[in-house]
């Protein structure tokens, strides 16, 4: 037979597990579960650990627990209403007593005989300086029984696993068993090699996978983890490496010199920079004027001021003779930067061109010919830059802007359009230090953590319809002082499933209604780029007093003059993500507010609100949202296009990413083809491309 590697057990549905018919097939479908990988996979999120047994004293109020004792009292049965029985009975240990209480279990005497001793297993609470606990499981001693072999079920650890819906954490466990014990017999393959196994000291897959959801021991328990999570890691990295070619990482990187007009280029800055940034481009300067091949990643909140480092290390690439690429991910952001960057740079015989999507074919044939021939020495583009048909005489540097909302591929599609060039990456979110070392390999990173000088922090109020009045008013106040209002809304147009206002309908109204005399604009990712640019050029020069808009202007859109952001349906938007999108405000000298319409009553959502109400730090935002959402959504690996980390906590598996990475280059060094490891080899191809190979 055919060896089973974790990965074809795609092929098989989990049908015909015992305890498995259609209608709960269609609840783990519901949970993504729908073959044999995916619900072994289905990892327990925390455990029971009924394994340690405690004496009834030490017992504190609000503990689940296992302790052993004796029933020292008869079970006693009342009803105190129609349809409710309450069976209590008193356990002792010699070191206290404690009350156990099941509700509608009146056969419970049954199984309890006093005299006898048993393992009870609970939330144990103190009532008026009472001990009790209710519905405990148990089990009964046998006192000619060693207590690790004789119990069942009390005793152990018990996996729980994540959110289950409709099915109990018992059913799950039950048919994860099931699942488990239908390869008793079956040896699955191993999917990382012998040697990286036996070098890392790598538990066994089967023994990893039994462990992990029924661990024997704390410490099998641990071994297991620690298996399944190098494993995921270390495929990841295998991926990236073959998207990298680690041959680049031997390689040196361009020198720059220093260039005599640096200083008087930053003179010419419309502003003076902050001590942040003057630091920021000095750690960029050193790293250019290196042998290695720049690769920093420059994190700063928003409206921190990292498009001005962009424009010093391109003025520098260009001064030493190279080009430079600055890729961003919106049209409208890349109009935005062309129209603030190219005036800067003109002004020192520096040629900026813009490459985008929505140019015609025309525009962009000349942009082609300027980039292989070297007439033009900076292009500002979207994805359209590493469109095959882009070529550069010597691209030298590239820097994405917003770089978590590209994949990794990207990335390095426009990186191998030049001879090593240095890279630069610049992000508002806080990444962390493991999803860097996964993104970026060996990258450095510098931060800015200083606002420009003058900002007042922006106010924000979480409000609810009562409020819409007193809002529309604010609005009003606001452009007659001649400043500028977004309205943010989660749809572009109504939608029957989704009850959220849409940009479409929130625009007619206004400019219908309240805000007839109002210059009220609107824009959505659904127009057409040429509307959107002459919109958000009429919002810039001020002809558009109001604009509706959906999220597209989350990133990057700088506007000074725009002081209020309202955002209808707060609600359905991350933490992140409301803190990208009030950064649109606050950009300029004038204090700015954000109003965020809360229409939903849950705890949940009150407390995001109030969280984004209190701070203005990206850094503590993104914490917070971490806390209350956890990190499997949060830095959700999907986003940077890669496959999802069902195990690995990038918060706390640091160390282990370390090995895993040192393993993979291992294996990339000594079979880059793949040639020794088939399964490797067929899991690359699946995952991350046809093509993909470490060679
Ligand atoms: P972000 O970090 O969000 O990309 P930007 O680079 O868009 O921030 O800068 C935000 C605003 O702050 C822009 O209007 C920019 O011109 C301005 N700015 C940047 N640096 C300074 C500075 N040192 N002094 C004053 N204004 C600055
Ligand atoms: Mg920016």
């Amino acid at each position: 037979m055919k060896q089973l590697s974790l990965e074809d057990l795609k092929k098989q549905s989990i049908r015909y597990i015992k305890g498995v018919g259609e209608s709960r097939l269609s609840l783990f479908k519901r949970l993504n579960i729908n073959n044999f990988f995916d619900l072994l996979t289905y990892y327990p999120k925390a455990y029971e650990d009924r394994s340690i047994i405690k004496n009834i004293a030490d017992l504190q109020d609000g503990e689940l627990c296992s302790f052993e004792g004796t029933i020292v009292s008869n079970v006693n049965v009342t009803r105190p209403r129609r349809g409710m029985t309450i069976s209590k009975v008193s356990v002792q240990d010699s070191t206290g007593k404690i009350t156990a209480i099941w509700f509608n279990q009146h056969y419970i005497k049954n199984s309890l005989t006093v005299g006898a001793n048993y393992i009870f297993y609970g939330k144990v609470e103190r009532k008026f300086n009472k001990l009790q606990i209710s519905n405990p499981v148990f089990e009964k001693i046998d006192n000619t029984q060693s207590h690790n072999n004789g119990l069942k079920k009390s005793l152990k650890i018990l996996p729980v696993y994540p959110s289950t819906k409709d099915l109990s954490q018992n059913l799950i466990r039950t048919i994860m068993q099931e699942a488990l014990k239908s390869f008793n017999n079956i040896e699955l393959e191993d999917i990382i090699p012998k040697e990286i196994r036996e070098k890392y000291n790598l538990a066994d897959i089967m023994f990893s996978l039994n462990e992990i959801h029924f661990p024997k021991t704390e410490l099998d328990k641990d071994m297991a983890r620690y298996r399944l999570v190098f494993e995921e890691l270390f495929l990841l990295q295998l991926g990236l490496l073959s998207y990298k070619n680690i041959a680049t990482a031997e390689r040196q990187g361009i020198k720059y010199t220093k260039s005599y007009e640096m200083e008087e280029f930053i003179k010419s800055l419309p502003f003076e920079l902050t001590n942040a940034q003057k630091r920021v481009f000095k750690e960029v300067e050193q790293d250019m004027e290196s042998n290695n091949i720049m690769n920093r990643l420059v994190q700063g909140d928003v409206g921190s001021g990292k498009t001005i480092i962009a424009v010093l290390a391109l003025f520098k690439a260009v001064k030493c003779g190279y080009q430079g690429a600055l890729m961003v991910p919106t049209e409208i952001l890349a109009e935005q930067h062309y129209n603030s960057v190219k005036p800067l740079l003109e002004k020192f015989d520096i040629k900026v061109e813009l490459l985008s999507g929505n140019q015609s074919k025309k525009q962009k044939q000349v942009v082609f010919e300027g980039l292989k021939n070297g007439t033009i020495n900076v292009v500002i583009g979207t994805h359209a830059l590493i469109e095959d048909t882009v070529e550069f005489l010597n691209l030298g540097l590239v820097i994405t802007d917003e770089q978590h909302r590209f994949g990794v591929r990207q990335r390095s599609i426009l990186t191998e359009k030049g001879r090593n060039p240095d890279v630069l990456v610049m992000t508002a979110t806080p990444i962390p230090r493991t999803l860097a070392l996964i993104l970026y390999g060996d990258l450095d990173i510098s931060i800015i953590d200083e606002l420009p000088p003058g900002r007042k922090p922006i106010k924000t109020y979480s409000v609810n319809e009562s409020m819409r009045e007193r809002i529309n008013n604010f609005i009003r106040e606001t452009v007659q002082a001649g400043q500028q209002v977004y309205i943010v809304c989660p749809l572009v147009e109504e939608s029957e499933e989704i009850e959220a206002k849409s940009a479409v309908v929130t625009a007619e109204d206004i400019s219908k209604n309240v805000f007839k005399d109002l210059k009220v604009g609107i824009i959505h990712g659904k127009m057409k780029s040429n509307e959107k640019e002459s919109i958000m050029r009429s919002f810039k020069d001020g002809e558009i007093s109001i604009l509706v808009s959906t999220t597209i202007i989350e990133v990057g859109v700088n506007v000074p003059n725009a002081t209020l952001m309202v955002i209808e349906n707060a609600e359905r938007f991350g933490l992140a993500q409301l803190h990208q999108l009030r950064g649109r405000v606050g950009r300029g000298g004038t204090q700015s507010y954000c109003i965020l319409f809360n229409q939903s009553n849950s705890k949940v959502s009150k407390e995001r609100m109030k969280i984004m109400a209190q701070s203005n730090d990206g850094f503590v935002i993104s914490e917070k949202d971490l806390e209350i959402r956890g990190p499997g959504e949060f830095f959700g690996t999907k986003q940077h296009g890669l496959p999802e980390l069902k195990i690995a906590n990038l918060y706390k598996d640091l160390e282990i990413l370390k090995l895993a990475q040192e393993g993979a280059k291992e294996i990339a060094i000594k079979d880059p083809g793949l040639i020794k490891n088939k399964k490797l080899k067929q899991y690359l191809a699946q995952h991350f491309g046809e093509k993909a190979t470490l060679s």
